[in-house]
């Protein structure tokens, strides 16, 4: 959810930019309706943008402000022992114990085996990590000093299944002067443009785009900049691809033995994942879960 507050006159979201849900969703993620009235959205096609606002911010003004004194900074988890009574937590800031634990680390963190379970989770958790798809995630963002681009467009990618790849106005309704061209790319496209300088990326958009401009992608641009996901050493992809099995998924969302629970983009219950308020509710539904 990082942004770039620096590129434009606007948040420049690295990650998650579209609200894929209604707006009054906010206002549920917060228990205070009143949030989902007071800021401002611009619609983009069955979705939400927020307008010279992002998700970080979001979470940073009502949300952080109630639990910032609680987190540890810094700190990485190393191990889970869930063998006793209590729960012991192992990381680079100590050990620490508890009744229960709820794990949000991104699944490509334990599919890559970043956590040491003990005992080892249950096979048939395990399998669903092992087995679940996880497409690679990057974004790059591109200034012309003209929007010839209109609307932008989707590449096709083969098969489907495989991953996504679009441009995009990423200035729409930001009253803006910045003409920013988005990239937003999963899966395959994202592992062959995150294998590439800033130069070669630069060099390789260009000429996509003069393809279906005409040349003007060259003559008008201004500066770009790109993130990617699989270099940031705690996130280490993408998210779960949309075609993943929903049975898989709903596997990923299940605690075990009443001491582990799992919370985030990637563990719900298998109706719908990897958006940022999937990942509010599967937090919520945790909770309750864990408290009842
Ligand atoms: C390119 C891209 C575009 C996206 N666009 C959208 C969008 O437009 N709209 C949308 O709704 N969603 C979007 N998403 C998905 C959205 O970003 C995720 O669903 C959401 O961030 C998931 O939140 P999370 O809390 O589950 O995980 P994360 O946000 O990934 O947070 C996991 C946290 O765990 C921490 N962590 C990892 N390992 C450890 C460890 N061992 N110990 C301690 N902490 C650890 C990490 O540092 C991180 O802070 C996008 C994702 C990508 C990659």
């Amino acid at each position: 959810m990082k942004i770039n507050p620096d590129f434009a006159d606007f948040p420049i979201p690295l990650g998650a930019e579209w609200i894929e849900t209604k707006t009054m969703t906010l206002g549920e993620i917060v228990n205070d309706d009143r949030v989902s009235i007071g800021l401002n959205f611009v619609e983009d096609d069955a979705d939400y943008k927020f307008v010279r606002y992002s998700w970080f911010n979001f979470f940073e003004d009502y949300l952080l402000p109630s639990v910032r004194d609680k987190i540890r900074y810094q700190e990485v988890v190393q191990s889970i022992d869930y063998s006793g009574n209590e729960v012991k937590v192992s990381s680079s800031g100590g050990l620490f114990s508890a009744d229960r634990v709820i794990i949000s680390v991104p699944l490509k963190v334990l599919q890559e085996g970043g956590i040491f379970f003990q005992p080892a989770l249950p096979a048939n958790k395990s399998e669903a990590i092992q087995n679940a798809t996880i497409w690679e995630g990057f974004k790059a963002f591109f200034e012309f000093s003209i929007p010839f681009y209109g609307d932008g467009f989707s590449v096709p990618v083969s098969p489907k299944e495989s991953g996504q790849k679009i441009y995009y106005d990423a200035a729409l309704g930001q009253d803006s002067n910045h003409h920013i061209l988005g990239l937003f790319a999963v899966g395959e496209p994202a592992r062959m443009l995150s294998q590439l300088s800033s130069e070669e990326l630069k060099i390789n958009v260009l000429a996509e785009l003069d393809e279906v401009y005409n040349g003007q992608a060259s003559a008008f641009y201004l500066k770009h900049t790109s993130q990617n996901w699989q270099s940031e050493p705690h996130i280490r992809g993408g998210y779960l691809s949309d075609h993943e099995d929903w049975r898989l998924v709903k596997e990923l969302g299940k605690s075990i033995n009443n001491k582990v629970y799992f919370a985030g983009g990637e563990y719900t219950d298998g109706e719908d994942w990897v958006s940022v308020h999937t990942a509010a509710q599967s937090a919520r539904r945790a909770v309750e879960e864990m408290l009842s």
